[in-house]
């Protein structure tokens, strides 16, 4: 079936995102134009535009589209930046990022899935985007600095390599908590202080690594 699900991603921007409060045009674009479905299972493709995370296996999860939105706005992308995404996953995030970025930097601790999403946004005809098999607590150091840091799992403290990889008035935003649920925190950089806000509750899985979780 070549189903493209237009209205199915019209709906979940009216009823998930403008409804709850995102307004920033290009990323309700973004997320009305990017095929969600094609980033899941085929069995869970009716599923992809409601409003809730879904398994892209190796017990991780593809973010819900509230979320995903949320985040992506307070990087307060304008099409020029050097993005960092850690935690590819399914790789959907990644390709909301390349859509409103100039280039993203997306780095991976789990191979098979960055493969996966690395052959998935090629055929999605996307050429802004480079991958990386790693531990991102470290960031990527060889592209610093970025006007943009996203992690997308969930960490017991701020990286400091993460933190010295943002550019002069960068933002990150990263869930910070512990296993069971994080706050949202929204780092912008202004000279060597970082200023923090808190965007509100929300579960992800572990950021696992050096400067993360023990796996
Ligand atoms: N943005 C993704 C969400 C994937 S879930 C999506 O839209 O699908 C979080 C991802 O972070 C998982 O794929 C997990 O393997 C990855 N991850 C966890 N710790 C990591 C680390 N230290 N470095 C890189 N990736 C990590």
């Amino acid at each position: 079936m070549n189903h493209d699900y237009r209205l199915a991603r019209e709906r979940m921007v009216r009823n998930h995102l403008i409804s709850r409060g995102i307004t920033d045009k290009r990323v309700l674009q973004a997320m009305g134009r990017i095929q969600r479905h094609v980033f899941i299972e085929e069995a869970l493709h009716g599923e992809a535009y409601n409003d809730h995370p879904l398994p892209i296996g190796h017990q991780q999860t593809i973010s819900q589209p509230y979320i995903v939105a949320m985040m992506t706005e307070a990087l307060e992308l304008k099409g020029t930046e050097k993005t960092l995404e850690i935690g590819t996953g399914s790789g959907y995030q990644t390709a909301i990022l390349a859509d409103l970025s100039r280039t993203v930097y997306t780095v991976e601790r789990i191979r098979p899935l960055l493969e996966n999403a690395r052959k998935l946004l090629e055929s999605q005809g996307f050429s802004n985007i480079l991958f990386k098999g790693n531990d991102g607590t470290f960031g990527w150091k060889d592209f610093e600095p970025y006007d943009a840091i996203i992690v997308t799992a969930g960490s017991p403290k701020i990286p400091e390599p993460l933190l010295k990889q943002l550019s002069e008035k960068g933002r990150m935003v990263i869930p910070v908590g512990n296993r069971a649920g994080q706050d949202l925190i929204k780092v912008t950089r202004v000279g060597n202080s970082f200023k923090e806000e808190n965007l509100g509750g929300c579960r992800f899985v572990d950021l696992i690594g050096t400067h993360g979780w023990d796996a």
